[in-house]
Order: C-alpha cells, then sequence, then structure tokens
C-alpha cells in the first residue's frame, strides 16, 4: 500500500516509503504516491528514515513516544489544534502554528486568521492574505536570539511563505499534521547561504487522527467557502477520502452544529473520529 507520509527531499523529490497512516490506507486506497522522508529546505538530500530521527509518528513507534515524552510534542500539538478550531469557529482558514522550546514548552503561537479584522490586540496579521498561522507564530519570537532546536508545529503543510519565514526565524525543524496539496511547498527548495548555515527540515503529515482532522476541517473549510476548482482539485486527486468525506453533506450537518453549539476542539475531534467509523 502506498503512502501518504510526507517527509520528502526537495531536490531529489525523495524516496518512498510504507508508512503506519493505517486510516489512509483503508480511506484513500487509490491515492496516488506520496513521497516520504524528511524534507530539506536546501538542496542537500536529508531523507530520514523516522525511527532513526526518533520522530516517527507511527502510533507503534517508541521512539514517537520516548520524543513526545521529551518535549511535550503531544500538549504542543493539542495547543497548535486548539487553535486551527478557534479560526474555524472564526469563520476563517483553520489552521494553528505553535513554536515549542526544546523543554517542550510552547514560546510563541498563532492561528490564520485571513478574514477576521483584527486579533483583538493587534500582535498578529488579520484581514490580509499573508496572515497565516505560521507567520503570527513566528512573530511572538524576539529577534535576538535564534531558534535553531526549537520546533515549528502547525496543523496544515506550511506554504512558501511560512517556509522562508521560518528560515528567517532560523528555526531548524518544521511538523505539520495534515497535507495541503494545493498551497502546501514542503517540497520548496530555499538554496540560499543563508539557508544552507542552519538547514531546516520540514516533516510530516501525523499519520494519526491529528493529521486526519487538521486535513478534514480545512478542506471542509475550502468548500463550504466555495473554493475555486484549482484549489479543490489537488485535494480531491491526492486526498480522495478526505475530500469525499469532506463533502458530505452529514459533515456539513455536523461541523453546522458543532459551529452552533461552540464546541471545542475535543468535542469536535471525537465527532469527526465518529464520520471515519464507517471505513
Ligand atoms: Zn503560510
Amino acid at each position: 500500500m502506498r503512502s501518504r507520509r510526507l517527509v520528502r527531499d526537495r531536490a531529489t523529490r525523495g524516496p518512498q516509503a510504507t508508512n503506519s497512516r493505517g486510516y489512509q490506507r483503508s480511506l484513500t486506497s487509490t491515492e496516488p504516491p506520496r513521497p516520504a522522508g524528511t524534507f530539506s529546505l536546501v538542496g542537500r538530500f536529508r531523507y530520514h528514515r523516522p525511527s532513526k530521527l526518533g520522530l516517527a509518528f507511527g502510533p507503534a513507534s517508541h521512539q514517537f513516544r520516548r520524543h513526545n515524552r521529551l518535549v511535550g510534542l503531544d500538549t504542543a500539538w493539542q495547543r497548535a489544534l486548539e487553535l486551527a478550531w478557534q479560526s474555524f469557529l472564526a469563520g476563517t482558514t483553520p489552521v494553528g502554528a505553535a513554536v515549542i522550546s526544546p523543554a517542550g514548552e510552547v514560546v510563541a503561537e498563532g492561528r490564520g486568521r485571513r478574514y477576521e479584522h483584527s486579533d483583538g490586540n493587534g500582535r498578529q496579521l488579520a484581514y490580509c492574505r499573508i496572515a497565516h498561522a505560521e507567520i503570527n507564530a513566528l512573530a511572538g519570537l524576539p529577534p535576538t536570539q535564534h531558534f535553531d532546536d526549537h520546533i515549528l508545529l502547525t496543523t496544515l503543510e506550511p506554504c512558501c511563505m511560512c517556509l522562508g519565514a521560518a528560515v528567517q526565524s532560523a528555526i531548524r525543524r518544521v511538523h505539520f499534521a495534515g497535507c495541503d496539496p494545493y498551497g502546501g511547498a514542503s517540497n520548496l527548495v530555499i538554496d540560499t547561504p543563508q539557508a544552507r548555515r542552519r538547514p531546516p527540515t520540514v516533516t510530516g503529515p501525523l499519520p494519526d487522527a491529528r493529521g486526519r482532522f487538521a486535513e478534514l476541517l480545512h478542506v471542509w473549510w475550502l468548500l463550504d467557502f466555495g473554493a475555486p476548482q484549482p484549489v479543490l482539485e489537488p485535494q480531491q486527486r491526492m486526498i480522495p477520502g478526505i475530500h469525499e468525506v469532506a463533502a458530505r453533506p452529514a459533515t456539513s450537518n455536523l461541523f453546522d452544529r458543532l459551529r452552533h453549539d461552540s464546541a471545542d476542539v475535543e468535542q469536535a475531534m471525537t465527532a469527526v473520529d465518529r464520520l471515519f467509523g464507517d471505513f
């Protein structure tokens, strides 16, 4: 079965590998092959097998559990998903991001605010096309230090702008939860002396319910928003199982109800899990 795991090398387009995203195997068996590995933002090949990185996302991975325990990734992912859900409830692009320290502390965070008129205190970009979650998170970092040992978590595969912002912020590791086959730029090559000095890697998607939730939330939002076909077509082609569930009337009913009830992210994720229950 083909993998959707997306940790790939930008210059060589990376090897493909099997992965552990079990639900994708049942949901999206007709998906085209997705590359696997760890992308480097520079031309140098940096593919890693997840178990060697200690960042494996497989649910049975001892390395993954150990890494989570060490740096608090689970808590940070939870916060990023909360932020994405807040954006969803606010009616804007549902993406959340957090920067975490080696100790696992969230030191900066942001969320998508493209269609919001203000963040309430003027600290984050809003109501413009570049009001992305990652930009708003990185904007919270002080300019007087580097962040080589920090990780930028984002619930959706970052775009070219946000990857560039990560390089500018001296962030070495970017992890994303769900794929964005249209705007996702994890195969982007940034071959500058600056990027070569601190070559960042991009890893994702998460092979579990968090990645699935992030993708479904985004694709459903695109459908509900009336995104044009050039935006939707890559979603349908690359993550057809997610697109199919997102297009169901039952899914629209569910998200409308969750929004009406101002449900929290845990309630939303539990409800979304049930949507996939018959697969
Ligand atoms: Zn972006």
